[in-house]
């Protein structure tokens, strides 16, 4: 078990079975060497520093359904909200007075906030702030949506896959 362990930390992968393997049999002297490898795994890249980013949520609407979610569609029960450009304008304003030089926009797939919105508020952004940098994770768009923000400031895009299954591939 410890030399699972180990090769996890050593090569950063173990085969399906390993990893079942692990997560049934571990014991608390398991974990603790896990958790210790990962420590010196973080030490190593970030030291003990704390790097933190300007979160700007700026819309809980979303034309998805993913179940999990609780701004999903049909998540009745949630309460919606949009911020204007304007309003995410000064909340990276709060931001960066506070010290900030990173920004997330942030949304569901809210396809009010159109290319155009989008491209108008990454230009604002990185034209007031630029020396942070802007992260956006608004989910799906075309790809010649992605190059357009991108040619408009936007450094990074956070799109996560959280699941799949193979037979709908
Ligand atoms: S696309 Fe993102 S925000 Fe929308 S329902 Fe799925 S997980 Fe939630």
């Amino acid at each position: 078990m410890l030399e699972l362990i180990q090769k996890l930390y050593l090569k950063n992968d173990l085969t399906k079975d390993e990893i079942i393997y692990l997560l049934k049999n571990r014991n608390t002297e398991h974990e603790e060497k896990l958790f210790n490898y990962a420590v010196q795994t973080k030490k190593r890249y970030y030291g003990n520093s704390v790097f933190l980013r300007g979160l700007v949520e700026f819309s809980n609407i979303c034309k998805q359904d993913c179940l999990y979610c609780g701004i999903r569609v049909s998540n009745q029960a949630a309460q919606r909200y949009r911020l204007t450009p304007d309003e995410i304008i000064d909340c990276c304003n709060t931001g960066y007075d506070l010290g900030y030089r990173t920004f997330v926009l942030q949304s569901g797939e809210d396809f009010w906030y159109t290319e155009e919105k989008l491209v108008s508020i990454v230009r604002r952004i990185k034209k007031l702030f630029p020396d942070a940098a802007l992260t956006l994770s608004i989910g799906e768009r075309d790809a010649e949506v992605y190059q357009n923000l991108f040619q408009a400031g936007a450094d990074r895009f956070l799109l996560r896959h959280e699941t799949a299954s193979r037979g709908a591939l």
